[in-house]
């Protein structure tokens, strides 16, 4: 067990840290690791049971480099060096077991509002090697798959749903894509790793205060009646980071906010010749507005890209959540991949999960100060968080330890040089305080 037994601390004592990070997510274990790596004392607080047991459980854990934006990129092409070299940069081997990162590799498909050349640009200045691809490319590589073009994405009761194929869809390709075999499992490992480097994991402790103090956090008060006494606090709760922001009554500045949002990710029996090891890969298709990726015993996992014709179901709060697929999406998401992946069965019964998102409304995370002096948030993450995380952590304890010595990220953002690969990180990207083009999905 990673846990620090909560027995071992008495409820409605006092406990002080240097650093607090609430949530033990993939995001939370990864910044307690980076802070624990620089700081004498991180305590991490998580009301469930263990690590990874928020949105993390639900992860896709897909692991691609393509964003619109190259803040974004670069951080997930830094982040996936780490993945690829998991046990190098966690510096410790879990006794749980390890998380493997699965080389499934990624194809990103053309359609509405996917800038392809864009895109592709942003990879090569990275250094990642691409292909692009032509429809018959595509159908040569990707037998598997239907390379039509049928969009915009439309839902089944539309007729446009069911027409031909108006032409052939261009592609890329990135042979270092892919995903990582157990979301919840690489949590752990980074939970692990953090302990190994001296931070202490409290769990079933919620918290339901955040104190201040002359404009700066100064304590947590968590359910059982404990103080944690911390100079400095790290929201990391994943769906839940609008509850604690405004407990910590952080929202006064913020541009971007954040709201839970559902989202069900179906599961379906692989053909052959799109399974794991035998042609299947990770797929980005706009054209129908969906995800895929081959996954263990196989199975295909299917998530939306929310196109305008689906409704998306926002929260108030992540436990309003349903807790089994619709057979409305159920239906929808088996006939789109149907009509992408070649011979698919779709057995009767919905099969899946539910997850949820931590939505901001240009869908880019924030990662930041506040303008409460020790309060930082490494929320908003949505549907493309987890691939970050092994670089999100140190770059929030790179701008945790600048802004205590004194810098002014808000005037003079920091920018941060992964030692992996060599790319430099605009945090100015993710502040609270950029100016928001909303969108509609992750890109
Ligand atoms: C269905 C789905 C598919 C996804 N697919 C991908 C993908 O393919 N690739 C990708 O990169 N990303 C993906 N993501 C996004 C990614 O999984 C998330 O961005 C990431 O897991 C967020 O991690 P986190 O640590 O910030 O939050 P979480 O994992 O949600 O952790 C937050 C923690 O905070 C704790 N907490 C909350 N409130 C309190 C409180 N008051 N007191 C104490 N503890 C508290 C919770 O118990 C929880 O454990 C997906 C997400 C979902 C939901």
């Amino acid at each position: 067990m990673t846990s620090t037994d909560a027995a071992d601390q008495i409820p409605g004592t006092t406990i002080a840290t240097d650093v607090l990070v609430i949530g033990a997510g993939v995001i939370g274990s990864a910044v307690a690791l980076e802070l624990a790596r620089r700081f004498d004392s991180v305590t991490v607080v998580d009301s469930r049971g263990g690590p990874g047991y928020g949105s993390t459980s639900a992860s896709s854990a897909m692991v691609r480099y393509h964003y619109h934006h190259f803040p974004e990129a670069a951080l997930a092409w830094e982040a996936g060096a780490r993945w690829q070299q998991w046990e190098r940069y966690l510096g410790a081997v879990d006794p749980a077991g390890m998380a493997s990162f699965i080389k499934s590799g990624g194809l990103v498909l053309e359609g509405p509002g996917y800038d392809l050349p864009r895109m592709v640009s942003h990879l090569r200045t990275l250094g990642c090697p691409v292909e692009e691809l032509d429809g018959a490319e595509l159908a040569a590589r990707f037998p598997g798959l239907d390379p039509g073009k049928y969009g915009p994405p439309a839902l089944p009761e539309d007729d446009h749903f069911w027409q031909d194929a108006t032409g052939e869809l261009s592609a890329f390709w990135v042979e270092s894509a892919g995903h990582m075999d157990d979301p919840q499992l690489s949590a752990h490992n980074l939970a692990y790793a953090a302990e190994q480097a001296g931070a202490q994991f409290l769990y079933r402790r919620e918290v339901v205060d955040i104190l201040t103090a002359d404009g700066r956090v100064n304590a947590v008060i968590l359910a059982d009646g404990t103080r944690v006494e911390s100079p400095i606090v790290i929201n990391v709760a994943g769906p839940w980071s609008a509850k604690i922001n405004a407990m910590a009554g952080a929202l006064g500045d913020f541009v971007p906010t954040t709201q839970p949002m559902e989202q069900e990710v179906i599961s379906v029996p692989a053909p052959p010749g799109f399974r794991l090891g035998d042609g299947g890969t990770c797929v980005t298709d706009p054209d129908f507005a969906t995800y895929f990726r081959v996954h263990a015993g196989n199975t295909i996992i299917v998530g939306a890209m929310e196109p305008d014709c689906d409704e998306l179901v926002m929260l108030d709060s992540p436990e309003d959540a349903v807790t089994s697929v619709r057979q409305s999406t159920w239906e929808t998401q088996t006939l789109r991949l149907a009509r992408r992946v070649r011979d698919l069965g779709i057995p009767s019964k919905p099969s899946g999960i539910i997850g949820i998102y931590d939505l901001t409304d240009d869908w880019i995370p924030i990662y930041d100060k506040t303008s409460i002096g020790g309060y930082y948030v490494t929320i908003g993450t949505s549907g493309h968080g987890f691939k970050q995380a092994p670089f999100v952590g140190e770059l929030m304890a790179e701008l945790v330890t600048a802004v205590e010595n004194g810098h002014d990220h808000d005037r003079d953002p920091l920018q941060v040089t992964g030692s992996w690969t060599g790319v430099t990180v605009d945090l100015g990207h993710f502040s609270r305080l950029r100016s928001v083009t909303p969108q509609r999905a992750m890109g």
